[in-house]
């Protein structure tokens, strides 16, 4: 069964072959209503010799093109299957016409149409039927081209008024006819536009250049000169002897010209394209990676100054020899199916191995690269470029890194341990020394006189002040410990936050407005919520004696992150201060108006950090804070 493949065709034959059947569908459409009543003008059926378009031909033009129109789209089994019925009947209706032409049987209405044209539709409708079959390219080029060799021909003989031509022993042909069906053959058979003459004009190679810019020039001069030549013969203008003396000069210095003027654009083609080709090696050689090309059977064509520099070859040492050659043995097998997908779909791709991909010098040492290869396509053929880059230096320096995380994480982990153990044993004499006072501030109230009172309490303030430092330094070094992402509805956890500030909410007359729509996403929910309270707690602590707090609550969705602000209207801080906030126990205003430990900001970072994000403050003393922070959207 013959395939049907689907017309690939480009956009600018496309249009050709669209405008030219509408072209002719058009004038057979006007010949049929007017064209046999008219008598005059461009459009008179009858011209060239009282030589009318046969009314059948009318048709076959109309079908054929609609025929040509329909297999162009080939968009729906409908449509093409139309577009055959079309040519069918095309078809049909010539083998009528050639049976009435040529035996005694008479078919009824089929009217004027000439052998030579009857001949051109059958051509033409059978070529049209299998347009889209992709294993009859050739044999329907082939036909395409009959017509189009016979059309012209009519042309010629028309212009050059030699019946002979347009006659061929037949009833003629009309000049519309022959540019109908020339048209007609030509444009489709731009459909398999490769195949045949029709790929001799319509290539992108020098040759195809050439053919186009030199047989159209060559065709118009010699039809112009054969009619001039004609004409002089006709009304003996000079002898048959000078005239054909006269005609082979013009036709030498023309040709002459002619050839010059090609060849002049073929070398500045072949210019452009020797200095592409030329740029193209400067720049392999001047590369600061080794780069190489090799064919399919994996030899080795050309290999850049680094690539000789990297392995310790000699260029005649590389040139012509088996890539695998540079590759490791036991990456051979890998390397040979890598180079098979490579071909079967070329298109530039990382060689990735499972482990680490390995490159072989001259002295048999191997070291890490990364090659990119790229398809580098040359007349018909494909070939590699390997782009191999050395990574030995890089892999040291990850290493270097990978060993330095290690070191810090241990340091982290000893630290926390530290912090915790530290803090854990200071509570214990803490705790002794306190208990120690109450005994003594209990146990001997006769024996302590007023001032020895006062410094026992003092004493004991600042052990709870300590005792309090050591807790939030304990909290502080346990932030994140055992923690898990979960999904978390922020605007509830903001409204749980508010209410357990209910009371300094209240007592300083606070106003919270939170920006509805907050969104729901996965975070440390603990720490989150430590992070709002945090924030919260200072807007409504450092606000201003005379303005009671007014606090605005904002999220926005950015690119891969979510970047939240807390606003107030309080005493706000001096830029110079607003990044010494964030360290632990930096504070900027006494104790005695505004209680705080100096650890709630260091907590937000270090929470805002294990989010992935960044804190920073923007505020203005006098004028309030903003508090900025971003927060990644974790995917699970
Ligand atoms: P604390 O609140 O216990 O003092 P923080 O680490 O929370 O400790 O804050 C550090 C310092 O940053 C505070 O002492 C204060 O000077 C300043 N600060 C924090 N939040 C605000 C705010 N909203 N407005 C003005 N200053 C602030």
């Amino acid at each position: 069964m013959s395939r049907i493949a689907p017309v690939a065709i480009k956009r600018r034959y496309y249009n050709i072959g669209v405008f030219t059947s509408s072209l002719i569908i058009t004038y057979s459409v006007y010949v049929l209503l007017f064209g046999w009543g008219l008598k005059n003008g461009l459009f008179d059926a009858r011209i060239s010799g009282n030589l009318p378009i046969a009314i059948d031909s009318a048709y076959c033009f109309i079908f054929a093109s609609l025929s040509l129109f329909l297999s162009l789209q080939n968009k729906s089994r409908f449509k093409s299957l139309l577009s055959r019925l079309l040519a069918v009947s095309v078809f049909t209706w010539t083998i009528l016409v050639m049976i009435d032409n040529f035996t005694s049987i008479r078919i009824p209405f089929t009217i004027g149409m000439s052998p030579q044209t009857s001949f051109c539709f059958l051509l033409l409708s059978l070529s049209l039927y299998h347009l889209n079959k992709a294993n009859r390219k050739f044999i329907i080029q082939g036909m395409l081209h009959v017509v189009s060799l016979i059309s012209s021909i009519v042309i010629i003989g028309h212009l050059l008024e030699i019946p002979e031509f347009y006659r061929m022993s037949f009833v003629p042909m009309a000049i519309y006819s022959a540019i109908g069906l020339f048209l007609l053959s030509v444009s489709s058979s731009l459909v398999n536009r490769n195949i045949g003459l029709t790929g001799l004009f319509t290539g992108k190679l020098i040759g195809n250049i050439m053919a186009r810019r030199l047989f159209i020039q060559m065709a118009l001069v010699i039809i112009a000169l054969g009619y001039l030549r004609l004409l002089s013969h006709r009304r003996a203008w000079m002898s048959p002897e000078l005239g054909i003396a006269s005609i082979t000069v013009a036709f030498l210095v023309v040709s002459l010209l002619l050839v010059w003027s090609t060849s002049k654009k073929l070398n500045a083609i072949h210019q452009k394209s020797k200095l592409a080709e030329q740029n193209f090696r400067t720049a392999v050689a001047a590369a600061p990676y080794a780069l190489l090309i090799a064919d399919r059977d994996d030899k080795i064509l050309m290999a850049n100054n680094e690539t000789r520099k990297l392995y310790g070859y000699k260029k005649w040492e590389l040139l012509g020899q088996n890539i695998k050659m540079l590759i490791p043995e036991k990456l051979h097998e890998d390397y040979s199916v890598k180079k098979a997908n490579f071909f079967a779909s070329p298109s530039a791709t990382k060689f990735d191995f499972d482990d680490e991909l390995f490159s072989k010098k001259k002295d048999n040492s191997e070291f890490p690269v990364e090659i990119i290869l790229t398809p580098v396509r040359v007349n018909a053929d494909t070939f590699m470029l390997l782009t191999i880059i050395d990574i030995t230096s890089r892999k040291h320096h990850e290493e270097i890194i990978k060993r330095q995380v290690i070191q810090l994480q241990q340091k982290n982990e000893e630290l926390e341990q530290f912090n915790y153990i530290s803090s854990h044993d200071l509570q214990e004499p803490l705790r002794t020394v306190s208990n120690y006072i109450s005994l003594l501030q209990e146990d001997y109230p006769e024996n302590l006189n007023e001032e020895m009172k006062l410094h026992l309490s003092t004493m004991s303030s600042s052990i709870e002040r300590m005792s309090r430092v050591i807790r939030s330094l304990l909290d502080f070094g346990k932030l994140g410990r055992n923690k898990k992402l979960v999904l978390t509805n922020c605007s509830s956890l903001l409204e749980s936050v508010i209410t357990d500030l209910g009371s300094l909410i209240k007592n300083k007359h606070a106003l919270i407005s939170i920006e509805p729509n907050f969104p729901e996403f996965y975070a440390y929910e603990t720490e989150l919520r430590q992070l709002f309270q945090n924030l919260i707690n200072n807007a409504i602590k450092f606000s201003r004696d005379d303005t009671p707090p007014h606090i605005k609550i904002s999220c926005k969705r950015k690119k891969g992150f979510y970047k939240f602000e807390v606003a107030d209207n309080g005493i706000g801080i001096n830029p110079a201060n607003s990044e010494k906030i964030f360290h632990i126990f930096h504070r900027l205003n006494s104790d005695e108006k505004y209680e705080g430990h100096g650890i709630g900001l260091a907590n937000c970072k270090k929470i805002v950090e294990m989010h992935g994000g960044q804190i920073w403050v923007e505020s203005e003393p006098g004028k309030g804070s903003t508090f900025k922070f971003t927060i990644l959207k974790f995917k699970t």
